[in-house]
């Protein structure tokens, strides 16, 4: 078992300063994978003072300084395909198909995205007798997640590194191995030492020791509410920016005329996918009274097709959850929708057959939840389903729209023009027409408790950049 007692601080892999390590394990089957440092506030220090050493030369070179090092990071991400899904099976336990496909598939395409954004953005206009250059914001503080792990890690460095910033990444301290790979490429792509810094950590000791650093001047987070909002105020007392992805509760909602079997069957496969470990999960299904015992039975069908097994064997569609508190976490959940009154369609609490060992959750979908219980409110963070019945349009969307958070969504209809009406009057960032594609170009991120900020795209970029005027 390996046993990882270094940092990448300032272009090379460092003894960590703290002597203390974290066990990573794997969910399938509960045995520890690897150890990796458990860094405190020195190792914190020392990788913020590498990314300040950096920030003034990094921040001063050209589009096309920056792009040869950010395609070559590129390239070494489309040549690691394979061992980035690998790593993220074993510390995630995610299937392997969903892996090779997403969890390394679309860092990939970021990135590549990133490579076509940069050569093309304008970082100086003329307005009025002004020259205004988009700068670097300086020193970035990346904290990210263990659920789209790798995605998350290059969602926030690439435009980082793009835009001229230099970053210290802290990643999610259930899935550290695949942040060491990503190390290991931007270190194989030759960017500037101190340029990109990873210290592994807990959160409460090493991600706040980051987002309260003096020398840190923007803390991009994506995690959990909760967490995000401690974020904010450290950074608000330090007068930082502060960009926040947070969690979700996202509505799709079925308009009558709309192809409902469709709709039902991409909605069971939107929230089991990852083991409904998706911030932007459809995780509330709503259809017109008229058809909802039509659309439960659909779904029911549709969740018996996800049986839990082993990640490793590409037959398999779900595999565990991250770890035994996030099981006990959604298994709690479920639970209480049925206290509340919920209707078990699919699912359950328990154990899935023959799958004592492992953080196993049963696919669950729940019925006649209604808007004010936990199930359609609180984020479940696993494969679980909550089916709506509204009277309609306007309930639908009062029910949508009814929940704190405003991450993402869905609208089916007869046609384009009618759901595009109504996922206008949608208070979240982003919806998908009748099942559009996820576009990488396209701005991520949510409207009230779901966050602040944009990734993805030139939105995702200009998070990174700040205007500074100058008149002649
Ligand atoms: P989390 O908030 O517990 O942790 C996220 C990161 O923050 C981890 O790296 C963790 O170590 C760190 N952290 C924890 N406490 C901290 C503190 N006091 N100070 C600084 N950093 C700290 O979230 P999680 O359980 O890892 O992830 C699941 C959550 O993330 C869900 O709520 C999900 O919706 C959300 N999420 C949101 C998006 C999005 O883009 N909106 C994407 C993925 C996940």
């Amino acid at each position: 078992m390996p046993q990882h007692t270094d940092q990448y601080i300032g272009g090379a892999w460092r003894p960590a300063l703290t002597a203390d390590s974290l066990p990573v394990l794997d969910p399938a089957t509960e045995q520890v994978l690897a150890t990796v440092p458990a860094g405190g506030p020195a190792d914190v220090d020392a990788a913020v003072r590498a990314a300040r050493a950096a920030a003034r030369g990094w921040g001063a070179t050209t589009p096309a300084q920056r792009l040869a090092p950010l395609t070559r990071l590129r390239d070494g991400l489309a040549a690691a395909q394979e061992e980035i899904a690998s790593t993220v099976v074993a510390e995630l336990g995610c299937p392997i198909g969903f892996a090779t496909a997403v969890q390394a598939g679309l860092p990939l395409a970021v990135a590549d995205s990133y490579l076509g954004i940069l050569a093309g953005y304008e970082f100086q206009e003329r307005t009025g007798n002004s020259t205004v250059f988009a700068e670097p914001v300086g020193v970035v503080a990346a904290i990210t997640p263990w659920n789209y792990p790798l995605h998350q890690i290059v969602a926030k460095v690439v435009p980082a590194l793009a835009a001229g910033c230099t970053v210290v990444l802290k990643p999610a301290e259930d899935t550290p191995l695949v942040a060491r790979l990503f190390a290991r490429l931007v270190h194989g792509a030759g960017f500037p030492a101190g340029v990109f810094n990873l210290v592994t950590g807990l959160g409460p000791v090493a991600g706040a020791a980051l987002a309260g650093h003096p020398d840190v001047d923007l803390v991009s987070f994506t995690g959990s509410t909760a967490v995000g909002r401690t974020v904010a105020e450290t950074a608000g007392r330090g007068i930082k920016r502060v960009a926040l992805e947070l969690g979700g509760k996202s509505a799709n909602v079925v308009l009558p005329g709309a192809d409902l079997a469709r709709a039902v069957n991409v909605n069971v496969g939107n929230v089991f996918a990852n083991s409904g470990q998706t911030c932007s999960a459809w995780t509330r299904l709503l259809v017109h009274q008229d058809q909802y015992e039509e659309a439960v039975a659909i779904a029911a069908k549709a969740a018996a097709k996800y049986v839990p097994g082993d990640p490793a064997d590409p037959a398999t569609r779900i595999g565990p959850v991250v770890s035994a508190a996030q099981r006990e976490r959604v298994r709690g959940h479920i639970r209480g929708a049925l206290a509340e009154g919920a209707r078990l369609v699919a699912g359950g609490p328990e154990a899935p057959e023959g799958l004592d060992t492992g953080f196993y959750v049963r696919p669950t979908v729940l019925a006649d939840v209604t808007p004010g219980m936990a199930a359609a409110q609180e984020e479940i963070f696993g494969p679980v389903l909550s089916i709506l019945g509204y009277r309609d349009e306007e309930h639908a969307l009062e029910i949508a729209n009814g929940t704190r958070y405003g991450l993402a969504g869905g609208v089916w209809a007869a046609d384009e023009d009618t759901a595009v009406a109504f996922a206008r009057r949608m208070d979240t960032g982003q919806v998908d027409i009748n099942g559009g594609r996820f576009n990488p170009l396209a701005p991520f991120g949510g409207w009230k408790g779901s966050g602040l900020g944009r990734e993805l795209g030139r939105h995702g970029l200009e998070e990174f950049l700040q205007p500074k005027s100058l008149q002649f």
